[in-house]
């Protein structure tokens, strides 16, 4: 897709540094990176939303995002963990609409976390919790 970023990069309009790449992967350092090595995965199809991609595309972002990992950790002291994080849709916080997983380092104590919306994290009684998985299962079962 000719306005999508990821895509100008497939295409080496624009220069990315290369970490890993096979027929349907691309990934590649982040410009922006949250720390030392973050790095993104992305389906070299142009696909928006990663609830659309293949399920083989879907399989493949997820055995490079933890062959990158491994790496990151052999290759780089300073990662301890590894934080995958991945956006679906704007409201989920994804700017670029191509999918792509982050694969973050992590060490202990850097700072990087989730921001929790005010009063989450109350437990939930069991008829409410009992109630929003019965959709769920319906929706999957009629699919
Ligand atoms: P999102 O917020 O959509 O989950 O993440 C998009 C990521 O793409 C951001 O972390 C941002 O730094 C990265 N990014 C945006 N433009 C470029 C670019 O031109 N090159 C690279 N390497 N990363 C980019
Ligand atoms: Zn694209």
């Amino acid at each position: 897709m000719s306005n999508c970023i990821f895509c100008r990069i497939l295409s080496g309009e624009f220069s990315s540094s290369v970490v890993w790449e096979n027929e349907t992967i691309f990934a590649f350092l982040d410009i922006h990176p949250i720390s030392e090595g973050h790095t993104l995965v992305i389906p070299k199809r142009h696909v928006e939303l990663f609830t659309e991609l293949l399920p083989e595309e879907v399989a493949q972002v997820a055995q490079s995002g933890q062959l990158i990992a491994s790496h990151l950790k052999k290759s780089l002291p300073e990662c301890e963990g590894v934080t995958f994080s991945l956006a679906n849709g704007v409201a989920a916080g994804q700017e670029v609409p191509h999918a792509h997983l982050h694969v973050i380092p992590r060490r202990s104590g850097d700072g990087f976390g989730w921001k929790l919306p005010p009063g989450c994290g109350q437990q939930v009684p069991r008829e409410g919790l009992e109630a929003v998985a019965q959709k769920l299962r319906s929706s999957i079962n009629r699919a």
